[in-house]
């Protein structure tokens, strides 16, 4: 008998490449980024741009990296950007719009849904003055902690924030995703979802590693002059890659052949939702893509340790650092996610 694989439901960034991504890459012609003459980058960023009706993308190695980038190529020096406390372009990047850029954050707390009030948006716009930072961004992320944010949200926050003369930049690490949970309300196609969600934008950035399945990668989006600036700021960065053209061609297939499927990784985050219900200890917050948290409770707690401990001992991997996580994807399958319920309950019954 042979040991089932592991259950790996850390992150949708752990997926390996398919046989048919990495032939993909192997096929792809190649030539130097720096100099602008890989074409299979090229394509690449032809591709995402005009899926989400942008002028032009800039191919980048992170999501980090291209917030980074948007971030500074919207703002000087003295600036801010105005943007969610749970946002990863202010949570989860070591502070590097403000270390690299001298570009401050104005962090606004979130509603349950994850949108904000848009009266805190309108009170943190600084007016004219010496004493203020110039605001200059507001910047959301979509989907939020698995959240697909409400559509007429993001019309109304960034049709105010255009109003007020500010750019608007969307964190889009899993746009798709948001796409997909968007089109499962509306009836209308995901790729279509996902250009309506992006057009209310100035400067768009998806990853490519997270659902999308590819190895390494993400795509800034924007106007030409934009994506001139970021490309400058790539350059500083350390992002300036050669034969980059073999992980835009895994980009590239991600986009043409793991772009619907994700429909199938948020089932399986429902399923998983619905197979730990009722379980004393738990709280599930029902998903609305591909990741799944849980809280527990005030008596559960201190054994967050002993169940990551018991569940990693039956070849299923989870994060829980204040709260239990986990996360579909393509490595994943349905299988997989009746191991984990039944895991779960097993700690809980013990
Ligand atoms: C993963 C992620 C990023 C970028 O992460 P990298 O690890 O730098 O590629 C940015 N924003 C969000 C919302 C993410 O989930």
């Amino acid at each position: 008998m042979t040991t089932p694989q592991a259950v790996d439901l850390r992150s949708d960034t752990v997926t390996q490449p398919t046989a048919a991504m990495r032939a993909a890459m192997m096929a792809a012609p190649l030539g130097d980024d720096v100099f602008g003459t890989d074409p299979s980058v090229n394509a690449l960023q032809e591709k995402i741009a005009g899926l989400l009706g942008f002028e032009a993308a800039l191919f980048v190695p992170t999501g980090t990296q291209s917030n980074l980038c948007a971030i500074l190529s919207h703002c000087q020096r003295g600036d801010e950007y105005i943007v969610g406390q749970q946002a990863h372009c202010y949570r989860w990047e070591g502070g590097g719009a403000a270390v690299f850029g001298s570009v401050q954050p104005q962090p606004l707390e979130h509603q349950a849904d994850g949108t904000f009030k848009l009266a805190d948006i309108e009170g943190a716009i600084k007016p004219d003055d010496a004493h203020f930072a110039r605001t200059r961004v507001l910047a959301l992320e979509n989907t939020l902690g698995g959240k697909l944010l409400p559509f007429e949200f993001v019309q109304a926050a960034t049709q105010l924030a255009r109003a007020k003369g500010l750019q608007r930049h969307l964190d889009g690490a899993r746009l798709f995703n948001a796409a997909v949970a968007q089109s499962a309300q509306t009836g209308s196609a995901v790729r279509d979802e996902a250009r309506r969600i992006a057009q209310c934008f100035d400067s768009v950035s998806v990853c490519f590693s997270k659902g999308l399945g590819a190895p390494v990668g993400s795509a800034l989006c924007g106007s030409r002059e934009f994506i001139a600036r970021a490309h400058r700021i790539r350059k500083m960065a350390g992002g300036g890659m050669r034969q980059a053209g073999l992980l835009a061609a895994a980009a590239s297939h991600a986009l043409d052949h793991h772009v619907d499927r994700l429909a199938q990784d948020h089932a399986l985050a429902r399923r998983l939702a619905d197979g730990l219900e009722g379980v004393a200890g738990l709280a599930v917050e029902p998903p609305q893509s591909n990741i799944v948290f849980i809280d527990l409770s005030d008596e559960a707690k201190p054994r967050m340790n002993d169940l990551l401990a018991h569940l990693k001992s039956q070849g299923i991997l989870a994060t829980g650092l204040y709260r239990l996580r986990f996360v579909t994807h393509l490595d994943v399958d349905a299988a997989g996610v009746e191991r984990a319920i039944a895991a779960i309950r097993q700690f809980f019954r013990a």
